[in-house]
């Protein structure tokens, strides 16, 4: 605006106007002069994801599909009273990391969203839910690994957190990374930090590394130590995400080993019973093995919960987000890449 000879406080109101009140253009941002309108028009326009898909979950979940100003798709996700009103968020189209149950890792990464993509998506969402007034939380558990796409997740929280936008509190948004160490780190050095979600998943090096290929180069014990070191406020602690897989980590013993490996951790666990897909070689654990799992680690003084999967008939839960997206390279090279 200053660069147009304007006053600094234009841009204020712009950006209220986009992140406040959701304009998707100009012409209806009332307090800028007709002509300042106008010019802005001819010069500028505000990129907004279109909706090319909305569906409705029978349980109140919903799941849009957005289009990219390149075509390009990805899946973002209202899941209501968990309890609080949480919008789930991509990073990236597809993701690289290649997990062997998640549909997400099936694709590849197409490639890295933008800041103004990942916060758009909850613009859009305050929109369509018609939560812009209302208290909500970010989980970054869309599609992609968003440590992977380091800079612009960051800077999209730093949009979010604007006073003059959505002002969103680092405290309502959950990162859920894979264990991508060195970015753990980092990660512990930003003023913005949200809450950390590690996707565990198994007990021994070996187990982790057959279902999550990025634990060959950072393995189980080394994502643990920087869970460790993570700085903590008094009160929080770091979720472990666990996906029960039937027959693979779901056993007594796994259980007990988890308890074990999170001995000193100021963790809480969240099992995930897998969301299985065709394409996807495992299995869900039956409800009394879940439950066994649970108990085990309640008993050794571990908080625990169960994620109910919300949205599956409409295939929004957890590790069914998929959009039409070729990959090209192989999958490991992909990962060799992708990790450095
Ligand atoms: N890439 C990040 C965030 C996105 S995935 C991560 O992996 O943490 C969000 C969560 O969904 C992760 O814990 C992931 O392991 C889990 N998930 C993936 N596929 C799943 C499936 N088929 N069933 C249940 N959970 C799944
Ligand atoms: Fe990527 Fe997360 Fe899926 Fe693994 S679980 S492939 S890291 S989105």
């Amino acid at each position: 605006m200053t660069g147009r000879g304007l006053p600094r406080f234009r841009a204020r109101q712009i950006f209220q106007w986009i992140w406040q009140r959701g304009a998707a253009g100009f012409d209806v941002m009332t307090n800028l002069p007709r002509a300042l309108r106008a010019s802005l028009a001819a010069d500028f326009r505000i990129v907004t994801p279109a909706i090319a898909r909305h569906d409705v979950s029978e349980d109140g979940t919903q799941k849009l599909v957005l289009r990219l100003h390149d075509d390009r798709q990805i899946e973002c996700v209202y899941i209501p009273d968990t309890p609080a009103q949480t919008f789930c968020v991509s990073t990236q189209v597809g993701c690289a990391m290649g997990c062997a149950f998640c549909l997400t890792g099936k694709m590849g990464l197409v490639r890295n969203l933008t800041a103004g993509e990942i916060a758009a998506q909850v613009r859009v969402l305050a929109e369509v839910t018609g939560l812009r007034e209302s208290a909500f939380n970010i989980v970054l558990m869309g599609m992609g690994e968003p440590l992977h796409n380091y800079d612009a997740t960051m800077k999209a929280l730093r949009l979010l957190n604007e006073p003059d936008g959505v002002a969103l509190p680092p405290k309502r948004v959950t990162l859920s990374t894979v264990g991508l160490v060195p970015l753990i780190d980092k990660l512990a050095t930003e003023p913005l930090m949200p809450n950390l979600a590690i996707s565990l998943h198994a007990t021994t090096e070996e187990q982790r590394a057959a279902i999550v290929p990025p634990s060959t180069k950072y393995g189980l014990h080394a994502v643990i130590e920087a869970c460790r070191r993570f700085p903590l406020s008094k009160r929080s602690r770091i979720t472990f995400e666990y996906v029960l897989l039937s027959g693979v980590n779901d056993t007594p013993a796994d259980a007990r080993r988890l308890a074990r490996l999170l001995d000193g951790v100021k963790a809480k666990v969240n099992l995930i019973p897998l969301n299985a897909a065709p394409g996807i070689p495992f299995e869900r654990p039956a409800d009394v093995t879940v439950d066994a799992f649970a108990r085990i680690l309640a008993q050794r003084g571990v908080t625990v919960s169960v994620r109910k999967s919300r949205g599956r008939d409409i295939r929004a839960a957890c590790g069914q987000l998929i959009v039409e997206g070729g990959r090209k390279a192989s999958a490991a090279q992909a990962l060799a890449a992708a990790l450095g």
